[in-house]
């Protein structure tokens, strides 16, 4: 812990990837624990992470990274909180992310942006970018970031670390503050795949707290990476969507050069098809901004955080607190999702767009037919410069383009660093997606190409 608060004050001047950082309180945690002595019944006893903004820490601010929460202290943990502490786990602070997870580089954040540890002139991906730059910088073992639309994985991918995005309903959402209830997963960043499989062993099944957590047992994630020592006789899909032009060459070297070395190990190159992958982007926003109109609705000025006091009456304090409290982005999405959600447009826009959705998942499981894991890149380009796209909206949209299907079709997804990119020196990460509660297969498949 020492070494880690040691770390993050040297390195968050230039990195931001901090919120808040329960330094006094992760110190007299250790202290006690070192007192009692080690606990080999808690897999994570002692190990410092940090925790994404959007999920709730009993007496530790967790504010999103919004103005209207910024003063919003929860009085109980989110399960998957909870759990890392059960499992001896010490959370050193609270990352900075996309205002309430809307974003893809960790731009949108009422407490300024995260900078990329490779390189400060730009973005660590988003939104989890606080997360991710965190265990890049080493300023901690690991940290739990949330996936809607690719914000563990791309951010993973920008800094050189791992990230899981598990199936929908592993990991409770039970205090995750909600963008797009449909879409949110948790999921852990770290530096190696056995780190994320040992923190998604413990967040992961079921939650009495949240109906959407599968009751079905955990596997030991761990123990699955250590039975699969080579990749012989896995199916590896290559959709011809994933692998075509729109990607930066550095990208497409790295990735490709990642799957000789699946060939090498084994595993069979399978083509696949994920035709309805041309509609991912506009499907996923308008499901996520439906979603996030609604969730958001929450925020009224009277239940948490920001209230403004001048207001005159009801109305007038319901708007005034949400004026202030709500960045440009967020309030984009709010009109947009209320818009796509309004008696005149629902049928053209919202009903369109699940519709398409159910066929975006047919896409994943037509293609899980002819193997057992789905590879691509996870994103079309590396980290991309601070400031370069935050003036056009839809652009930074675009880039989600190889993630979002997957939280659309409710399937799990590891990202893993296979290099850095011949042109801009900077991590390039390959994504890994599989069938419904395929993490083991995975994990062992991303373990053993990272090894
Ligand atoms: N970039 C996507 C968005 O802005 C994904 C975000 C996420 O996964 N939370 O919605």
């Amino acid at each position: 812990v020492t070494a880690c608060l040691d770390r993050i004050a040297a390195t968050e001047p230039d990195i931001n990837a901090f919120t808040s950082v329960q330094g006094e309180a992760a110190l007299a945690q250790a202290k006690a624990m070192d007192a009692a002595g080690p606990d080999a019944t808690k897999p994570l006893w002692g190990v410092p992470v940090s925790v994404k903004d959007i999920l709730a820490t009993k007496g530790a601010p967790t504010t999103c990274s919004s103005r209207i929460l910024e003063n919003f202290v929860p009085f109980y943990d989110a399960t998957a909180v909870a759990r890392l502490r059960e499992a001896g786990a010490i959370i050193i602070g609270k990352t900075n992310m996309d205002e309430f997870a809307m974003g893809s580089s960790t731009e949108n954040s009422a407490f300024g942006p995260t900078r990329n540890p490779w390189d400060t002139n730009r973005v660590p991906g988003g939104s989890s970018g606080g997360s991710a730059a965190s265990v890049a910088a080493r300023q901690c073992f690991g940290s739990l970031g949330t996936d809607t639309g690719g914000s563990i994985r791309q951010p993973a991918s920008f800094c050189g670390c791992v990230g899981v995005k598990p199936t929908y309903g592993r990991v409770s959402r039970y205090g995750c503050v909600a963008y797009a209830s449909s879409l949110d997963q948790i999921g852990p960043l770290t530096r190696t795949v056995p780190d994320a499989a040992l923190m998604l062993s413990v967040i992961a099944g079921h939650d009495q707290r949240d109906s959407t957590s599968v009751d079905c047992p955990v596997p030991d994630y761990a123990a699955a990476i250590a039975a699969r020592a080579d990749l012989k006789g896995l199916r590896i899909g290559m959709p011809e969507e994933y692998w075509s032009e729109g990607l930066a060459p550095e990208v497409e070297t790295a990735c490709r050069a990642a799957m000789d070395r699946a060939r090498e190990l084994g595993a069979t190159p399978v083509p696949v098809r994920l035709p309805h992958t041309k509609f991912a982007v506009a499907t996923y926003y308008i499901v996520a901004m439906a979603e996030a109109s609604s969730n958001l609705a929450r925020f009224d000025g009277v239940r948490y955080g920001l209230r403004d006091k001048d207001a005159t009456d009801l109305i007038d304090m319901y708007v005034s607190s949400r004026s202030k409290g709500f960045g440009t982005e967020v309030k984009r999405r709010i009109m947009l999702g209320t818009y796509v959600l309004s008696a005149g447009y629902y049928d053209a826009y919202y009903r369109k767009a699940a519709q398409v959705r159910r066929l975006i998942r047919q896409d994943f499981l037509d293609a899980f037919e002819q193997c057992d894991v789905i590879c691509g890149p996870a994103s079309p380009v590396t980290a991309w410069g601070i400031g370069e796209k935050t003036a056009d909206p839809l652009q930074m949209y675009l880039m989600d383009i190889f993630t979002i299907s997957l939280n659309l079709a409710g399937l799990p997804g590891v990202s893993i660093p296979v290099g850095l990119g011949a042109d801009s020196g900077m991590p390039v990460g390959l994504q890994l997606l599989g069938p419904a509660f395929g993490e083991d297969t995975l994990l062992a498949t991303a373990d053993a190409l990272m090894r």
